[in-house]
């Protein structure tokens, strides 16, 4: 009879499984998922391995054995491999990759295991009852240690030693004897510290809530597979009471559930709201923990102690073995998407695993992408929309929108501040209220701006706005790789008051200064904040009111309240509106919806003012009207008139190297041979990305697009995986879905 053999994948980005030989000791027990040590390369040294299959024989005879098996179920769950395998495929990276985000380090590298302590007990009460009888004062520490223990059993040795005025070694002479014995007991690195969090109870739902709930028990119960479900709710409409009485619903189905949410609002407000309802139910999953807590908290899910895990991204691997619902909150942010391989949408995923698992996946935002809003109107997700706030004494602040064209300064030039909004601003000082300032800053990416019509160079075959390139003053765009030279007065009204850059956070917080001389002014952004305990520390300032002006970019937006804020001015709400992104519109949406959705929480007479130099833009007056779906009908025929997701697929491919006509070129060899074997797939000619150049290599990028991206992914992950060999200067990576486009 011949070995069974099991292949493997170790931990190497070969994209590859090697076989061995299943030893008789291990026979019947290496299953697909499990965590393995095998012989491997030079001198046959020991390595990490996960088993994905197993066969139950095989006519080599040339095959090593495997060496050791590590826990006594598999690592990963059989569900979970199978998840793994279709990343691999879609987002085109290697097997060993996708393995890899399927466990966290923690758990993989195996260096961290299970904490105990050491705990004592009375061995033989008896004998040491008689001992204590026959104590001289030589052994009188000893039977002291005795005493305490037979009081009570449990305490660590060196506990004990201390409480009886002895000497370790007095302990150590005790266990000798036999009089007491050690026992390893195992113990919880808690992230919440003890945290304790108040018991909560079901809410009595509102209309709107009652009937999302309605809609997620009759999905749950379609036994064919529930599907995904978008809820569509308001800022303050209640989606998190619509999560705790769905989670409930499930768990009394017999079934574990899942809720992501984004890193930036992973709270301890947060997870209190789950343990507040579901108690120690819960495990927390976030790249906060150290690794022993991380640890900890897989074990919990692993081992089944625990039915619920709220996490970042990484929790949507939580391995459950009967996962009944997934629910991913604010599905909109772009975070849920990694930013290197593997590249995957962890909402994507999350509806993947959903529909292989048979678990109903429930989306949730207040401002929905436009992905998951036409999903749920071409009826491939469900919908379930929340359009009243539960507590109707919430007000939306109200709204205004500054026209920045009509603001002069003394030497004619637009200042950073309107009149309006000083005013504003000097009002809430008098009245000793607080104040955000916000500025729009993402992307690195400068465009041409006029300033007294707000006309922005764009190119009319992708509907993005050029790049400007400095150094060869030359506008490009970077989707169609069209180039011109950059106009020295503006094309629309001729005005020679364009401008090439916004201002940072720091020349605003300069100008505020000096504008506003008596004021407690304090700057949030990633230059300033560079570690959370320094984040902490300004919000915890700003929240007991030692700052007056808070002036921060997208790190201010999210997930804040703060009840004594009456007044958020949006300093630039055109900077994220012109990047050469066909997502800006969207991003801009979010962001101001988000801002003016926030600002209302907790205050009666909250102001909100946008400046713009395009004050008609749809973006900002919808989002000033907190109306999405008037954005999302706007922006969705704009997206389908330019073929751009969600009406497409986008890819984008990524050059660099220290060469830049040798990326160039590399770059141009293979689109060509791609747009060749997929014809069906748009691909456009390698060009300078936005942002050329990143520490000393220069960068190019190309972008695939095409309905039908079947053929297409395998050869470019065939691509992506033979590159490394042929390729040694210029790197290459693919990003499917891609969210980032500069
Ligand atoms: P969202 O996530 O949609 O912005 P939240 O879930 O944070 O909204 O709810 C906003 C507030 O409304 C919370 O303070 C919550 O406790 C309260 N709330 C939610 N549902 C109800 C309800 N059915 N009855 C009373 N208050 C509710
Ligand atoms: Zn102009
Ligand atoms: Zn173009």
């Amino acid at each position: 009879m011949s070995d069974s053999v099991a292949k493997v994948l170790i931990n190497l980005s070969l994209d590859r499984t090697f076989d061995y030989r299943i030893p008789a000791e291990l026979e019947g027990r290496i299953a697909p998922g499990a965590k393995v040590s095998v012989p491997f390369g030079k001198g046959d040294s020991p390595r990490s391995a996960f088993v994905v299959s197993v066969s139950p024989s095989s006519h080599r005879k040339d095959l090593k054995p495997i060496l050791s098996l590590c826990g006594d179920k598999p690592m990963i769950p059989p569900n979970l491999l199978k998840l793994g395998e279709w990343i691999a495929s879609y987002y085109c990276c290697t097997r060993e990759q996708a393995v890899r985000v399927l466990l966290p380090g923690a758990v993989r590298n195996g260096k961290i295991r299970t904490r105990t302590v050491p705990r004592c007990y009375l061995a033989d009460p008896a004998a040491a009852a008689e001992y204590m009888g026959k104590a001289t004062a030589r052994t009188r520490a000893r039977a002291e240690i005795l005493k305490l223990l037979s009081v009570r059993g449990g305490q660590s040795p060196d506990a004990l030693a201390t409480a009886a005025g002895a000497g370790k070694s007095a302990v150590r002479a005790l266990v000798k004897l036999g009089l007491i014995r050690v026992e390893e007991e195992k113990v919880l690195r808690d992230p919440l510290r003890g945290a304790k969090v108040q018991p909560t109870v079901p809410l009595d739902p509102t209309p709107d809530q009652a009937a999302a709930l309605k809609k997620i028990r009759e999905m749950a119960d379609r036994t064919d597979g529930p599907g995904t479900l978008l809820l569509h709710g308001i800022t303050c409409s209640g989606k998190t009471e619509v999560y705790l009485q769905a989670i409930a619903h499930i768990l009394e189905r017999g079934m574990d559930a899942i809720v992501l949410v984004p890193e930036i609002s992973l709270t301890p407000q947060t997870v209190s709201r789950f343990r507040g309802r579901f108690g120690d139910k819960v495990s927390v999953l976030h790249s906060g923990l150290t690794d022993g807590e991380r640890y900890d908290e897989w074990m919990k899910v692993y081992n089944g102690d625990v039915r619920i895990a709220v996490g970042a991204r990484s929790a949507l691997f939580a391995p459950f073995r009967r996962l009944g619902l997934i629910i991913v909150d604010e599905e909109h942010e772009n975070s849920y998407k990694q930013s290197e391989a593997p590249r995957y949408n962890a909402r994507d995923v999350a509806v993947m695993r959903g529909r292989m698992e048979k678990a109903l996946v429930i989306l949730g935002s207040a401002t929905p992408s436009l992905e998951s809003w036409h999903n749920a109107e071409s009826g491939k997700y469900e919908l379930a929309s929340m359009r009243t706030r539960s507590n109707p004494e919430i007000h939306l602040p109200a709204v205004r929108i500054v026209n920045m064209q009509m603001e002069k300064n003394e030497e004619d030039k637009t200042p950073f501040f309107s009149k309006m909004l000083i005013q504003a601003v000097q009002k809430r000082l008098a009245d000793g209220d607080q104040t955000i300032l916000f500025l729009n800053k993402r992307g690195f990416a400068r465009q041409m701006l006029c300033e007294v019509c707000g006309f922005v160079a764009t190119c009319a075959d992708c509907g993005v706005p050029y790049t400007y390139h400095r150094k060869t003053a030359t506008l490009s765009c970077h989707l169609c790789g069209a180039a011109l030279p950059a106009p020295e007065t503006c094309p629309d009204c001729a005005s020679p008051q364009i401008r090439y850059q916004g201002a940072g956070t720091e020349r605003i917080e300069h100008q505020a200064h000096a504008l506003f001389s008596s004021a407690r002014i304090a700057r949030m952004d990633s230059d300033t904040m560079t570690n959370p305990a320094q984040y902490e520390q300004v919000l915890t300032s700003f929240r007991r009111k030692e700052i007056d002006i808070l002036i921060g970019t997208q790190m201010i937006a999210k997930g804040l309240d703060f009840p004594n804020v009456t007044l958020v001015g949006i300093l630039n709400a055109d900077m994220g509106l012109f990047l050469p992104d066909f997502r800006a519109q969207e991003r801009t949406f979010q962001l101001l919806a988000q801002v003016a959705g926030r600002a209302g929480r907790g205050f009666a007479g909250g102001e909100v003012l946008i400046q713009t130099f395009n004050p008609f833009n749809p973006a900002i007056e919808h989002a000033a009207n907190h109306d999405f779906i008037a954005f999302a009908e706007e922006e969705l025929e704009v997206r389908r008139e330019l073929e751009y997701p969600p009406f497409t697929r986008l890819c984008i491919l990524h050059f660099e190297g220290p060469d830049a006509a040798e990326v160039q070129a590399a770059a141009e060899a293979l689109t060509q041979r791609l747009a060749g074997e997929a014809p069906e797939v748009e691909i456009s000619p390698p060009s300078p990305a936005p942002v050329e150049r990143i520490k000393g290599k220069y960068r190019f990028m190309s972008v695939a697009r095409g309905k039908n991206q079947s053929r297409f992914r395998p050869v470019l992950r065939a691509a992506v995986m033979n590159w490394r060999k042929t390729n040694k200067t210029v790197d290459f990576q693919a990003d499917v879905d891609a969210l980032n486009l500069l």
